[in-house]
Formats: C-alpha cells, structure tokens, sequence
C-alpha cells in the first residue's frame, strides 16, 4: 500500500517512518511512504501558501492553488485505487474500524493542513473524506497523518510478525485486550497470575477472554455499550 503525505514541514515526519516497524516494512517494499512538500508547488514568487482569511479574522489559511496543483500532481503518479483524506478535526473521529476500511485503498493522499486550515474549496474539489485524531485541535495535520499511516499500515500482510499481533489485540474485536506480564515472575511482591504459568491453554485463553470483559467495562464502558447498541 501507499502513503502519500502532503505537508508544508515534511522533515517532522521524516525520521518516523524510516525506524522501526514501519522503517522496515518501507524497506520490504511493503508499505511505500511518500512525503511532499506542498510550498514546492507555489506559484508566487515569494513562496508563498497562505493567506489572510476572507471576512477577517485570525490567523493564515493555506490557499487553494499550491494545494489543489500538489494534489493533483501527486495522484497522476499513482496506480490503482486512491482516497484522498484531509486529516481535520471536523473529520469523523478515526478508529480501528475506519483503519480497517481504508485497506480497501492502493493508495491513501494524506492532506496535513496548518496555521488555520485550509480554503474549504480544495475540500470541494479535492478532498474524499476528513478524518479526525480526537476532539482537539493540534497545530497541524502531520501527526494526525502519521497515525492514520501508523494504524493502517500494521494491518497490511506482512508488516507485524503474525495476523494474531492485531487480530487479538484491543478494539479489533469491540474489547480492551487482556493483561499482559513477562519476566519476573514476581516483581516488588507483585505476582504474575497463577493461570498463565501452567501451560493449560483453554484455561488460559479462558480467562484471557474474561480479564478483557472485566477491564473494558471497568475502563471503557462506551465500548461495551456501543457493541449492545449495534447488535
Ligand atoms: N481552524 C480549524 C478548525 O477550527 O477546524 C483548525 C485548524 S488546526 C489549528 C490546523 C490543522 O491541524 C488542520 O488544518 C488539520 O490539518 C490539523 N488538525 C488539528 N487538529 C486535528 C485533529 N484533531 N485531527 C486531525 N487533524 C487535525
């Protein structure tokens, strides 16, 4: 799959995506990450990608042409399926779920606004959906971004060691995952439960499926309530 960011300050992604993980499931050609930098594409001959807001107020929108021609340009170098996101906080809040959707797509335009946001015709013409980190305001698209890439890129084949990494773990299946515990086996008088030293898988798996009821009705009742309300 392929990431494609547009951004006015790619050096703060740079370093994120070529460690780890993801730095090595780029280097398998599993995931491609690309970073563009929208000012590149500017026609003024100050550089220039913002502007005043119309009607006055605070601070400075990035305008139309630079963005509109960075994503257009990009998007004619791509093959396949592409679904062109601005990470906002009007989007819909981002979930497991929505990860999970977005796999559908060969190719993801990741759009980072900045300083105000963006003139609303680019959303207009250019933009297929919004998406949201949380209801909060951060100063710019970028780490709303690199976490959508980050979520979806572990569910892509071949970028966690197993499926079983994700396909247990909180949220895919509507829970909060169990308690996890490693080596010591006691530490500061703290004792790693019983259950999980004898080797009895079904007793485990047993009250692994248990813990996960009991925390996520203890931590995140919503969840269990939402799941009711689908059903
Ligand atoms: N004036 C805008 C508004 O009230 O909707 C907020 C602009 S914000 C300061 C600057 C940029 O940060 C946005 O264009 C967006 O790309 C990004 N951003 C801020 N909060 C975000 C969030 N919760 N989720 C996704 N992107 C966010």
């Amino acid at each position: 799959m392929r990431f494609e960011i547009l951004t006015l300050f790619p050096e703060m992604l740079e370093g994120y995506f070529s460690s780890s993980i993801l730095g090595r499931a780029g280097e398998n050609g599993i995931i491609r990450v690309g970073l563009t930098d929208i000012r590149s594409y500017t026609k003024d001959k100050h550089r220039r990608v913002d502007d005043t807001p119309y009607g006055g107020g605070y601070g400075m929108v990035m305008q139309c042409q630079p963005v509109v021609d960075c994503i257009r340009d990009v998007k004619k170098g791509l093959e396949g399926s592409v679904r062109v996101v601005y990470l906002s906080p009007q989007g819909k809040v981002f979930t497991q779920q929505k990860a999970k959707e977005l796999l559908q797509y060969d190719n993801l335009v990741l759009l980072c606004g900045h300083y105000e946001g963006i003139d609303e015709r680019i959303i207009e013409l250019e933009v297929d959906e919004e998406i949201s980190v949380g209801d909060y305001v951060l100063t710019g698209g970028e780490l709303p971004a690199a976490i959508v890439v980050d979520c979806v890129s572990r569910l892509i084949d071949g970028v966690l060691p197993a499926s079983e990494c994700f396909e247990d773990e909180s949220l895919s299946d509507g829970l909060l995952e169990y308690p996890q515990y490693t080596r010591p086996r006691v530490f500061e008088g703290l004792e790693v439960p019983e259950v999980l030293l004898n080797g009895h898988h079904a007793k485990i798996e047993e009250w692994r499926r248990e813990q996960s009821f009991k925390r996520t009705k203890e931590k995140r009742p919503d969840l269990l309530e939402r799941a009711e309300g689908d059903r």
